[in-house]
């Protein structure tokens, strides 16, 4: 970090953390990448690899939670403590009564002590039901900030264009799967492309490239179940995550949601103009045991390109 110029930030520290124990070979790749080609590790840079390789993304969401919920234990602190005072001083008037009762020498006397008393315990009493308040207050503020968290925790789980799983939690679910894996039970990776994306924005325009993406991610979330797994890997690029599922499995799922893709007719908001048809290529490769997560990736790719090479809308195995 001190080569690199890298402020001892603690987002920064996670990132590289992550960097030197090599857990995520995306992040190596792409940090080796930034070194090779001398690019300055800005604030906004560092900041952008934190958010691209981390689900819990949005710091500033994620840290004003934590100084509510800071806030709020500091107010029930401090409650406590002048309840304990109370109570403190009842202990003590109690004590008082008992030694003043032996020697009172009338009933006057005991009936002033008494009241001395009910005062006290009217004082706590009212001290107790202010912490009965305060609690249900704070404990109604709890629960709304847990809320907030699982809210941002959601969020920062997402692709904000598609509502996709987003690429740093595919890679995530991607290690945990490859860690789970046994000889009985593997899982298969799809890697889809959209053929000649390019042509749709030169002709239409990215606002119109966006929505065929949309499109495209509606029908991969229509077409999993269970605990399958569609993600946005980058522009027009997308991941299918399928455990428990074997090469034949996954490659008839990628020819149906080829097929649905190829079929929708899709036409311009308005004009009515169609855009012709959208085509997606896809690599199915299953996950070799012990095979690292890079490797696993390439193989994707590389049945990808296959499809591209043998003439797009289909679909290759790995
Ligand atoms: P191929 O069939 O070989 O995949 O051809 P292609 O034209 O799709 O080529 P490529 O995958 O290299 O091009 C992807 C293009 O997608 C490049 C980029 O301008 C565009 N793109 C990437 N992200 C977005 C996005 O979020 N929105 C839009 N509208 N376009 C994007
Ligand atoms: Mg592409
Ligand atoms: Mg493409």
């Amino acid at each position: 970090m001190m080569k690199q110029g890298i402020p001892p930030a603690p987002i920064n520290y996670a990132v590289w953390f992550r960097y030197v124990s090599g857990e995520t070979a995306a992040l190596n790749e792409r940090v080796d990448q930034l070194i090779e080609e001398k690019t300055p590790f800005t604030d906004a840079l560092n900041e952008q690899l934190f958010e691209e390789f981390f689900s819990e993304c949005n710091i500033n969401q994620v840290e004003q939670v934590r100084h509510n919920i800071q806030e709020a234990l500091r107010d029930t602190a401090s409650t406590l403590t002048n309840t304990g005072r109370d109570a403190a001083s009842f202990g003590e008037a109690l004590e008082r009564f008992d030694a003043s009762c032996s020697t009172a020498g009338s009933i006057k006397d005991v009936y002033g002590l008494l009241s001395e008393v009910l005062n006290e315990t009217r004082k706590v009493k009212r001290s107790f039901d202010q912490v009965t308040d305060d609690f249900n207050v704070k404990s109604q503020e709890m629960d709304k900030l847990q809320e907030e968290l699982e809210q941002i925790r959601k969020q920062a789980s997402r692709d904000s264009l598609t509502g996709l799983t987003n690429r740093a939690t595919f890679f995530d679910l991607l290690s945990g799967k490859m860690t789970e894996a046994s000889a009985q039970s593997l899982f298969c990776l799809v890697m889809l492309d959209i053929d000649h994306f390019k042509r749709v924005n030169d002709t239409f325009g990215h606002l119109v490239g966006d929505k065929v993406i949309r499109v495209v991610s509606e029908t991969l979330k229509q077409s999993i179940k269970g605990q399958d797994t569609a993600a946005r890997y980058g522009g027009e690029e997308f991941v299918l995550l399928l455990p428990e599922t074997g090469l034949e499995g996954a490659t008839t799922l990628c020819n149906k949601i080829r097929g649905r893709i190829a079929d929708t007719k899709l036409v311009r908001t308005g004009t009515r103009e169609p855009l012709g048809q959208i085509t997606i290529s896809a690599g199915v490769v299953q996950y070799r045991h012990g095979e690292e997560q890079l490797d696993l990736i390439q193989r994707a790719d590389d049945a990808l390109y296959k499809s591209k090479r043998n003439g797009r809308n289909r679909v290759t195995q790995a």
